[in-house]
């Protein structure tokens, strides 16, 4: 039995297809989140691929859409938060998570989970880009360093600038200032990482912070945020494999179960 899950977010969109449950078939993303074509597009490239591999979309008994733009989807039978999504799928790929660390474009959430991968409590910051994508994305377009090149500029940091502004329109002027009196690029990535880091340690600590802590979303692919947040909870955190996909991941689970619960 195939399912999917569908995760429209503000900068990207996530598929993923499993099999019975528990074999993941495909998993896409597109950076091209809610409001674009992207999810639509990203559709038709996930249909072509099940078709390569003999199986029709018609074949696709359930899907759930999650994520900012979930309602926006309208080839799902049910919707579901995020929380819940990346919850399901971070315990599918880490049964050990006690802690999950969700760093998307517009958004940062600390999600408590059980040993049965129940949520126990979640926080969120949706209210300001510091600490989320968003505030790397504009350091990257400042500092004109491509989001792929930051965790090799933050390995080579020696001195952090330190970033004392918490919002982000500000820490930018900061950081125009800080090029200006001609700070090294690496210390500057190194000292948004380290803004970024100090920001949602905030959210992991009212989580009652438990090990294993397990990073997702898509800032999760930049190893000098990961860095950072290591240094500053002083933990080890475990990145989920494929990180950006974990709540498509979770939807597809999701759904698989919805179909077990009808038939
Ligand atoms: P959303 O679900 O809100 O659309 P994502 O979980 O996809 O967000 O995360 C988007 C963020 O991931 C971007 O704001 C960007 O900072 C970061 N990101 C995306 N691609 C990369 C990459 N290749 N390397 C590092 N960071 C990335």
């Amino acid at each position: 039995m195939y399912t999917m899950g569908v995760d429209i977010g503000s900068s990207s969109s996530k598929i993923v297809v499993v099999r019975d449950g528990k074999e993941i078939i495909i998993e896409k993303a597109i950076q091209a989140g809610t409001g674009s074509t992207g999810p639509q597009n990203l559709l038709e490239e996930v249909y072509a691929l099940l078709k390569e591999k003999g199986i029709e979309p018609s074949d696709i008994c359930y899907t759930i859409a999650t994520g900012y733009g979930r309602f926006n989807f309208e080839q799902a039978d049910k919707q579901l938060t995020e929380i819940a999504c990346h919850a399901k799928g971070i315990h599918f790929l880490v049964p050990t998570a006690r802690t999950i660390l969700d760093i998307g474009g517009q958004d940062a959430k600390a999600i408590s989970l059980s040993e049965t991968g129940k949520v126990l409590k979640f926080f969120m910051n949706d209210k300001c880009a510091a600490g989320t994508g968003r505030f790397i994305d504009v350091m990257s377009r400042v500092l004109e360093i491509s989001l792929n090149e930051m965790e090799e500029y933050d390995k080579l940091s020696q001195n952090p600038v330190a970033i004392s502004s918490t919002c982000a329109v500000f820490a930018e002027s900061e950081v125009i200032s800080q090029l200006s009196k001609g700070a090294k690029k690496e210390d500057i990535i190194a000292g948004v990482h380290n803004s970024t880091a100090s920001k949602v340690a905030g959210l992991l600590y009212r989580s009652t912070l438990k090990d294993d802590v397990v990073m997702c979303g898509g800032v999760a692919q930049n190893h000098g945020v990961v860095r950072a947040i290591e240094q500053e909870i002083k933990r080890k955190i475990i990145i989920a494999p494929n990180p950006q996909i974990t709540g498509a991941l979770g939807a597809a689970i999701f759904a698989y179960e919805e179909m077990v619960k009808e038939s």
